[in-house]
């Protein structure tokens, strides 16, 4: 039996990202970055307005107030997307709009709001200062967002909107991202039948094929069903040489001590070193892991809990890994366990949790149903809390390990402010 980090650092030395592609840039929101992006241009281009207001040299309104104003003489109107045609001279104004470039001469802005405009003539008007300014107040400085020549993202960023309004800003309609995995789903088990079938004495549904192929997606990945194979060498060895178009193999169920339990012996059968296929986790234990072809290939535990949890830990980060993805482990956050909990050392647990915030305290509650075929405690969990190996009996109140399971963590049902 093999350690939680040692299975995990085994897979992982043999996992490679695979290579790059180029999408439009709407089509790269999620996807990993493939390549550093460097600024071809200062952003913004010029120094610019920040306000709505006038364009001024800040030493003419030395000393004004709202009962001694400082009255200059409005040269031009100026919108975004329009450069002055006038230097300014000392006692001008050039009335300026947010976003407009700085006229030559003008050294701040004051906003329209401390200001008040008077006709003087038809041709002719003049504005009433009511603040003295500073130096560079209201002024957006070029390259202050970014600089030309300078990274404005890295290689391996996972894309979001704001990655897509920056690729936007360089001038990006294409953007580098790394191919995402192709990734087989086999179901195993002489029991199995699909979702509409109806359910003969013995049989069961099979739920992992569903819950597999959204890990997957949820991953970011692709998912290629190969549907559901008999335990018997060939059907399972058929399905499984299908699996090889793939990038990647992940089976569930036969891979216990079974009289039936044949993914590893098909799967070394076919060529596959298998690397381990018991890992000292619980749920989770039969995990077997080999390269089949050059591809990583994962035979999961057939229980729907444990082959869950076994994908969060290993096929999870691997996936990511081939994604390019840079930070492709889970964060882990302390908590205080709400009851104790029973353990015998040997094996990392994996609890399904609930956790909670209260006064800036994170609390991890262990949900009832731990058995690694009730699936629906997972859907009612939104962490896993996690046990070390040699940890015992867990006392209430002890400091836990907890990894959130998804974006369920991040919502809750009324604003957070
Ligand atoms: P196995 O690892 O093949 O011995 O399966 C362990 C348990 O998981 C058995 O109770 C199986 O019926 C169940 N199981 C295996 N594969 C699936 C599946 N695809 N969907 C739901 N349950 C499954
Ligand atoms: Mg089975």
């Amino acid at each position: 039996m093999i350690s939680v980090e040692a299975a995990l650092e085994l897979i992982l030395s043999e996992i490679k990202p695979l290579g790059m592609e180029r999408v439009d840039i709407l089509s790269s929101l999620g996807r990993v970055l493939g390549e550093d992006i460097a600024a071809s241009v200062d952003n913004p281009p010029w120094d610019n307005s920040a306000m709505d207001g006038y364009a001024v040299r800040a030493i003419d309104t030395r000393g004004a107030s709202r009962n001694n104003p400082v009255i200059l003489k409005v040269i031009e109107d100026l919108p975004a997307g329009y450069v002055a045609r006038k230097a300014m001279k000392k006692g001008e104004a050039i009335r300026i709009m947010t976003g407009a470039p700085m006229p030559e001469g003008a050294d701040a802005v004051v906003m329209v709001e401390e200001t008040e405009k008077s006709e003087v003539r038809s041709q002719k008007s003049e504005v009433r200062i009511f603040r003295e300014t500073k130096i560079g107040e209201n002024v957006r400085k070029a390259g202050e967002d970014f600089k030309k020549g300078g990274t404005v993202l890295t290689k391996g960023a996972t894309i979001r909107p704001a990655e897509i309004g920056l690729l936007a800003a360089v001038g990006k309609a294409h953007v580098p991202v790394y191919q995402r995995p192709r990734v087989a789903v086999l179901s195993t088990g002489d029991e199995l039948v699909d979702i509409e079938e109806t359910l003969a004495s013995g049989a069961i549904r099979n739920s992992n094929g569903y819950t597999i192929a959204a890990q997957i997606k949820a991953c970011g990945a692709a998912v290629f069903q190969l549907g559901i194979a008999g335990d018997n060498k060939k059907d399972l060895q058929e399905k499984l040489e299908f699996g090889l178009t793939a990038d990647c193999i992940v089976s569930s169920g036969g891979v216990s001590v079974g009289d039936f339990d044949f993914v590893k012996d098909v799967l070394r059968e076919m060529g596959s070193e298998m690397r381990f296929w018991k890992v000292a986790m619980k749920p989770g234990k039969p995990l077997a892991f080999g390269i089949i072809g050059g591809k990583p290939a994962f035979g999961l535990p057939g229980n729907p809990v444990s082959a869950m949890i076994a994908f969060e830990q290993f096929v999870r980060p691997a996936l990511l890994k081939m994604m390019g993805k840079r930070d492709i482990f889970k964060r882990a956050f302390d908590a205080l366990l709400t009851q104790s909990v029973k353990k015998k050392p040997g094996r990392m647990h994996f609890v399904r949790g609930a956790l909670e915030q209260k006064q800036g305290q994170l609390y991890a509650t262990p949900l009832e149903g731990q058995g690694s075929g009730i699936l629906s405690s997972m859907a009612k969990a939104n962490c896993l809390i996690m046990l070390s190996e040699d940890a015992k009996d867990i006392k209430e109140n002890s400091k836990v390990k907890v990894q959130p399971l998804d974006e369920s963590l991040l919502y809750q049902d009324k604003p957070g402010y």
